[in-house]
């Protein structure tokens, strides 16, 4: 799973998605749209008698903060919970098996954010599906080498056009910079996502982006980014 917002684990059952089915927990940065449903998830895992190891791969500082609340709520949790540091300003492999490589892609964000791209490979072969997730950032040219020719690339997409101050100010992105990227990049699809409640209309995402790069489509999301 990558980040995890308040409510995630809700919304997982109301889509009919198993929480207990994932491995690993990746998270890009430590605003609480992206953490703030941890602590609640990793209960339920326990309270479903999980005992598979959890591995976290996040920024130093989201141990720090959850060690706390797990010593006081979580002494017996039936699994392990395993935390992986990264550095999010620097690329590096933070996974690797014979079928999967993760890496992680530093972002311009207002604390330490990196996205993930993910390659998939038959046993030690050609790889078969690159994709990459990239939230939240501002407009990076920088990005743009790593996630060359990916299958999918999720990049957010706070707000549109006529709110491109915002982007500067809070270090987001337009649907039109997230699509400049995409189209730079050489990607097969774009999937736009992480919009303010400030745009009323998806389709304003999508009118904006198409132009620039056609195959984009929008993420069903139950939240909305009051920013
Ligand atoms: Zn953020
Ligand atoms: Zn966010």
């Amino acid at each position: 799973m990558i980040d995890c917002g308040e409510g995630t684990q809700i919304t997982m059952r109301q889509m009919g998605i198993k929480i207990a089915r994932f491995y690993s927990l990746l998270i890009s940065h430590l605003h609480g749209d992206h953490c703030f449903g941890v602590m609640g998830l990793l209960g339920t895992l326990g309270m479903l008698k999980r005992t598979q190891p959890m591995h976290i791969y996040a920024h130093p500082d989201l141990q720090k903060l959850l060690q706390p609340w797990l010593d006081y709520h979580y002494k017996d949790l039936t699994y392990e919970i395993i935390f992986h540091a990264i550095n999010p300003r620097k690329h590096e492999t933070i996974y690797s098996d014979r079928t999967l490589t993760i890496e992680t892609i530093p972002l311009k964000h207002r604390v330490p954010t990196c996205g993930f791209l993910f390659t998939e490979h038959h046993r030690d072969q050609e790889p078969i599906k690159r994709y990459a997730y990239c939230s939240d950032t501002m407009y990076s040219e920088k990005i743009i080498p790593l996630i060359e020719g990916v299958q999918t690339l999720y990049h957010e997409a706070t707000y549109t056009e006529q709110d491109a101050d915002k982007c500067t100010k809070y270090r987001h992105s337009t649907a039109k910079q997230a699509a400049t990227i995409a189209q730079k990049a050489h990607v097969q699809q774009l999937i736009l996502g992480h919009f303010s409640s400030r745009i009323l209309e998806q389709s304003e995402f999508l009118n904006e982006a198409k132009p620039i790069f056609e195959n984009t489509i929008i993420a069903k999301e139950r939240t909305k980014y009051t920013i």
